[in-house]
């Protein structure tokens, strides 16, 4: 085992509960960056199971057709996400100097600024801070920095409950589960599943709860009112600081965000150091991608900005957290660093097909999708292929889709072939396996244009044994290795030299 795997934690499968008209997903895990077994195997899990299949294609069709009615509208949006993209590369130029001149900004402005190495020291800052508080219970803003480093599960084991507050956290929650979706965590679930969850784990769920959308978001509103009134403390993320202010910035849907960044008395927010832009002009590029980009919606309902803390309105006590947790070292990176880029739209995730038919938590991180098979292996640098995280750069098609969608436009497909380069690199050597072998006996065919036509001459046999189907299901081994999960396409009956000579001859 890799140094790097040593002590992770396999979610270990949970009671089957489906008589409760949900079935279990994820439990917390230890590492939230690296649970579970390998993509293709969670995967080859998740494509079993249909209801989850049919959960996911409905909600990131819907999501995708609103956000392209909501782009079709806006005449610069290329311009716009040239604009970002600039704004972002400048700003990982210079980010040692612009997290110094947030730190001195929000100090100016009355709040306290913590620096984390990793998740453990983050969790050990804000804990330390609850106990100086003397409470049991937090409200928290709906935040993937702390689902990154397991802030809720480190507090619950230390006798402090953190109540999520965003309806689809509050969903993930109550059924003890993991996020699958960086903006729309509860995306497995459809409404007869929030319903049974909330009639079973909802202590004061109304006895009549249908799966009409408005009762549900009903119950939780009832269900949360109280948390907001009585909790001393909130603790959020940031999808943006201000460094030339010392400004952290919320664009939320819901209006609980509002809630926890003003009514309690105390508040920490705990930030991913790339989270930064330099100067307000700079917020109003993504102010205006990141809603279309991640919910369809030309403005988020509730966009809540602070800076510091100003007496007799707000929070009295301000603490801003900042983790690094693996993003100085993806920064060192000149490629890979363009994954700190992401601004968390999950624009990518609806678009992906590899994504819409495995679902999130096949990714085995709280980051999934496009974003999270080249964010994910950086953060966790795992390289090792026996590192779970180093099969994440191979889960796609490389289709592209995910860089056509992103608004701040990461080059998510060459960053995946870049680390699959990275990977098979750093594995080299040691006894070869069937896929290695393979390789090495298919190379000098490619090499070779004479010896490739030939092959393509041969491989037309395969069209016999692939019989009036036209398919082949079945080798044996090693092909087997292919054909147990796919099956092979007849061969066609011209290659494409074949078909370019008759082309040539016929004009
Ligand atoms: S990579 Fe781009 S599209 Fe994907 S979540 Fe990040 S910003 Fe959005």
């Amino acid at each position: 085992m890799c140094p790097s795997c040593a002590g992770h934690h396999k979610a270990q499968p949970v009671e089957d509960t489906t008589e409760l008209g949900w079935t279990p997903g994820v439990p917390e895990p230890e590492d939230p960056l690296r649970w579970g077994d390998k993509f293709p195997k969670g995967a080859a899990e998740n494509l079993r199971n249909t209801q989850l299949r049919r959960n996911l294609r409905y909600a990131t069709h819907k999501i995708r057709d609103k956000r392209n009615d909501r782009v079709a509208e806006m005449p610069d949006w290329e311009e716009l996400r040239d604009a970002a993209s600039a704004i972002k590369h400048q700003t990982m130029s210079n980010l040692p100097e612009l997290l110094e001149e947030m730190e001195r900004n929000v100090q100016a402005r009355g709040g306290i600024v913590h620096w984390a190495r990793d998740a453990k020291e983050a969790n050990e800052i804000i804990h330390q801070i609850l106990v100086e508080k003397q409470v049991d219970e937090v409200v928290k803003v709906k935040s993937m920095v702390t689902q990154e480093i397991g802030m809720n599960k480190y507090l619950a084991d230390r006798g402090i409950k953190a109540w999520e507050t965003d309806l689809a956290e509050m969903i993930v929650q109550l059924s003890e589960d993991m996020p699958s979706h960086i903006v729309v965590p509860a995306i497995h679930r459809n409404r007869a599943e929030i319903r049974a969850i909330f009639a079973n784990r909802m202590d004061d769920a109304p006895a009549d709860l249908s799966t009409d959308p408005r009762t549900l978001a009903m119950a939780a509103r009832a269900h949360l009112r109280k948390k907001f009134l009585s909790a001393k403390v909130a603790i959020s993320g940031s999808n943006m600081m201000i460094a030339e202010s010392g400004t952290l910035t919320v664009f939320e849907s819901e209006g609980n965000g509002r809630m926890c960044l003003t009514l309690p008395e105390t508040l920490i927010s705990v930030v991913g150091i790339e989270k930064m832009v330099p100067t307000f002009k700079d917020a109003e590029v993504f102010a205006q991608l990141l809603p279309r980009s991640a919910t369809g919606e030309r403005m988020n309902p509730y966009t809540t900005f602070w800076t510091g803390v100003t007496e007799g309105d707000g929070p009295q006590e301000f603490h801003l957290v900042l983790l690094d947790n693996g993003r100085s070292k993806a920064l060192a990176d000149e490629i890979g660093r363009e994954a700190l880029h992401c601004i968390r739209c999950g624009a990518c995730m609806n678009v992906c097909p590899v994504y819409e038919h495995v679902g999130g938590h096949a990714y085995g991180s709280v980051y999934p999708g496009p974003i999270g098979a080249i964010l994910t292996p950086q953060l966790t640098d795992s390289m090792d292929r026996h590192d779970p995280n180093s099969a994440l750069p191979f889960a796609s098609s490389l289709c592209g889709a995910c860089y056509e969608a992103c608004p701040v436009k990461i080059d998510i497909p060459t960053n995946l072939v870049r680390l699959r380069q990275r990977v098979t690199d750093a594995n080299r050597g040691g006894i070869p396996d069937m896929w290695d072998v393979a390789m090495a006996a298919t190379s000098p065919v490619m090499a070779s244009g004479k010896a490739f036509d030939a092959a393509g001459r041969a491989a037309k046999l395969g069209r016999i044994v692939a019989g009036k189907k036209q398919r082949i299901g079945a080798l044996p081994y090693p092909a087997s290795m292919w054909t147990g999960a796919r099956d092979i396409p007849a061969p066609p009956a011209q290659n494409f030299r074949q078909w370019w000579k008759k082309h040539e001859e016929e004009k």
